[in-house]
């Protein structure tokens, strides 16, 4: 890319003049790779339940995931004003916990909508502007929780071997016009969610040193590192990089550390 300020590729901000959407924008994981886009000189807007907590100078978009026209209507803003989408960073997402037997069909069909099906409707609202860019990428945010048979999380595993599988499928669908997909897979991560698990604990303190012990590097992902992947797999100096399903984790799923 050549800047009109006569700046080489090699001084210019790695995402100028591109524009990204953020799905979760306005907490955690999203939030800060709002901030890491902008860092490297991307416009972005924050499509979230509640965008108040963006970072600032990025676009908030209120609108829930699931609701298709909502969804139609807040991309074609943000394309409006950000002028065209490059980057979907489909990344909102919700748990829950259990067994099976503990999570009934609506609670199924729920959280498949906001974690799975939202993957395809977000994306589809932003193809046509995708199929306008220079650079056009689609990250989605996974987790290792679909990669491990961790216990009591069925339906949220569910979910994000799901997002997994169409990563790959939609990859493969577009590979030929030049529109990548990949995935960021993390491992349990300090943002807020896990933030309102540790309070539900009886003694929070002693569950986040828990919790911190059982991760391969004794701590966990910071929101930050997330974001980095986020910005990798999005970024236009990595135009061969697609399909690719890569952990942020630790070595949680790939090492083995202890016997
Ligand atoms: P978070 O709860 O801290 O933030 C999620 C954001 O998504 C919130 O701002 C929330 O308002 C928004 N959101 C939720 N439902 C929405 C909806 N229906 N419509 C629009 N916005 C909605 O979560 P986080 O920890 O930052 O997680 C972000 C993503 O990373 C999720 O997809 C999650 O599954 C994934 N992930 C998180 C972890 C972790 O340990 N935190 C680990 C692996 C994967």
């Amino acid at each position: 890319m050549t800047g009109t300020t006569g700046t080489t590729a090699a001084t210019e901000p790695e995402f100028a003049g591109l524009t990204a959407i953020v799905t979760g924008g306005g907490a955690g994981i999203g939030a800060a790779t709002i901030r890491a886009l902008q860092s490297r000189g991307a416009t972005t807007a924050a499509l979230d339940l509640d965008p108040s907590g963006a970072p600032e100078g990025s676009l908030q978009i209120q609108v829930d995931v699931t609701d298709s026209e909502a969804v139609h209507t807040a991309v074609n803003r943000a394309a409006a004003e950000l002028g065209g989408i490059d980057i979907v960073i489909n990344n909102a997402g919700i748990g829950a916990q259990g067994q099976v037997d503990a999570n009934d069909d609506a609670e199924w069909a729920r959280v498949l909508d906001v974690n799975v099906v939202s993957v395809a409707r977000v994306t589809n609202a932003a193809l046509p502007h995708l199929r306008r860019s220079s650079a056009p990428a689609v990250v989605n945010t996974a987790s290792i929780a679909s990669m491990l048979g961790l216990p009591e999380r069925v339906l949220y595993s569910a979910s994000k071997g799901a997002v997994q599988a169409m990563t790959l499928a939609m990859a493969a669908d577009w590979v030929g016009e030049g529109i990548r997909v990949n995935a960021v897979v993390p491992g349990t991560a300090n943002t807020p969610w896990i933030g309102r698990l540790m309070e539900k604990a009886a003694d929070p303190v002693a569950e986040r040193a828990a919790l911190n012990a059982r991760q391969p590097h004794g701590r966990l992902v910071e929101p930050e590192e997330v974001a980095e992947a986020h910005c990798y797999l999005a970024s236009p100096r990595n135009r061969s990089t697609t399909g690719v399903l890569l952990p942020i984790d630790g070595g949680m799923t790939n090492l083995r550390t202890r016997s």
